[in-house]
């Protein structure tokens, strides 16, 4: 285990280190022990920056369903200690030699992967999220140099390797790109994949964190969007992020005028919810992409998808190069998230309101605040 949890004392794990690699950093951030605990204050270590490292100083960190999800053990599978993060916006504090496109003193980006085989077919394809071989999550990975789990952005520094950096186009607030790095290229991705743009109808289901960027991105591609909500209140924010037009999925009645009608539907809900309804919105050969991650499996109906042609597909973040293509359009169009910024001693509470949809529309902790006490 790479990590270690007694205050005030630097514990080095040589034995942990590849012969020949440099002692590692300690750095400082927050944890969940186990499933049950709430996150606290953690040291761990970090390597030094090798050849093409870039070493980061955290300034945001967006919270996502999944870091929740994940500290609580909910999809199986979680390494512990977990320090979860990977919505990361920071600048760059030292580069090793071998790094070309990046300088101490730029603002620097990581999303959920650190690094990947590089060598199979989707890497080489720029599809490094579906490597066959090697793929290193920002956090709950294993880690390829230290052992133990990778430790993701509720910290203070991180060091990735330069190809999973990206650039943070200048002028854009940095607390609101934050979510880009997951939520904006989870929905970015499908738009793109599925070519929204103008004259197409783009649905999308539910309006959170997911929900609240598929209908910007989608809005400035210049697609025509429906949203669908459950909730009244959120009608006029759809209409202000960008929807055309805002229908409550609770009223059957307003859901079926859009039957047969959308060329694609990004559904974020990740809760159970009925698919058939929304397939049957699909045009001849169009397709329904979830994103949202339900924990029990969905039902569908097979006559939603024989009827028309339709199809039923997931989508799964981004690659890299399409993830800096999608913060270079979140800038030339003005795009970040709708944050709520907190200190990351605010991180259970906002866990807690995130599990009651009370969040307009992503949390993003300062880490400035992890300097307090
Ligand atoms: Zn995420
Ligand atoms: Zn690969």
């Amino acid at each position: 285990m790479a990590g270690y949890r007694e205050p005030g004392r630097v514990q080095i794990l040589h034995s942990i280190f590849k012969e020949g690699y440099p002692m590692p950093i300690v750095c400082t951030g927050y944890a969940a022990e186990d499933a049950t605990a709430s996150l606290d204050r953690f040291s761990f270590s970090r390597r030094t920056p090798g050849p093409t490292d870039v070493a980061i100083d955290i300034l945001f960190c967006g919270v996502c369903h999944t870091d929740l999800h994940t500290v609580r053990n909910e999809w199986g599978g979680t390494l512990y200690p977990c320090v979860p993060g990977h919505e990361i916006v920071g600048r760059v504090a030292a580069v090793g030699d071998n790094v070309t496109r990046f300088r101490v003193g730029d603002v620097a980006a990581v999303g959920c992967m650190v690094d990947s085989c590089q060598e199979c077919e989707s890497c080489r394809r720029g599809l490094e999220q579906f490597c066959a071989k090697g793929l290193v999550g920002t956090y709950n990975s294993v880690d390829p140099i230290l052992g133990g789990p990778t430790f993701g952005g509720y910290s203070n520094h991180i060091v990735v390797t330069e190809h999973f950096v990206l650039h943070i186009p200048e002028g854009m607030d940095l607390a609101g790109a934050a979510p880009l790095l997951c939520a904006g290229i989870t929905t970015y991705s499908p738009l793109r994949e599925w070519d929204a743009g103008p004259g197409k109808r783009i649905g999308v289901v539910g309006l959170g964190g997911l929900g609240h960027m598929a209908v910007k991105l989608a809005h400035a591609m210049g697609a025509h969007v429906v949203l669908f909500t459950t909730s009244s209140s959120k009608v006029a924010d759809g209409l202000r992020l960008g929807a055309a037009e805002v229908a409550l999925s609770n009223d059957p009645e307003a859901v079926a005028a859009y039957k047969s009608s959308l060329d694609l539907i990004i559904d974020t809900v990740a809760a159970p919810h009925d698919i058939d309804l929304y397939l049957g919105l699909l045009k001849r050969d169009a397709t329904l992409v979830q994103v949202g991650v339900p924990d029990k499996p969905l039902s569908v109906n097979v006559f939603s998808l024989i009827a028309n042609r339709r199809r039923f597909a997931g989508s799964l973040i981004g690659g890299i190069a399409e993830t800096q293509e999608m913060l270079d359009f979140c800038a030339t169009h003005g795009i970040t998230a709708d944050i709520e910024l907190i200190p990351i001693q605010d991180v259970e509470m906002a866990y807690a309101r995130m599990l009651k949809s009370d969040v307009k529309y992503r949390f993003v902790i300062d880490m400035a605040s992890l300097a307090r006490a």
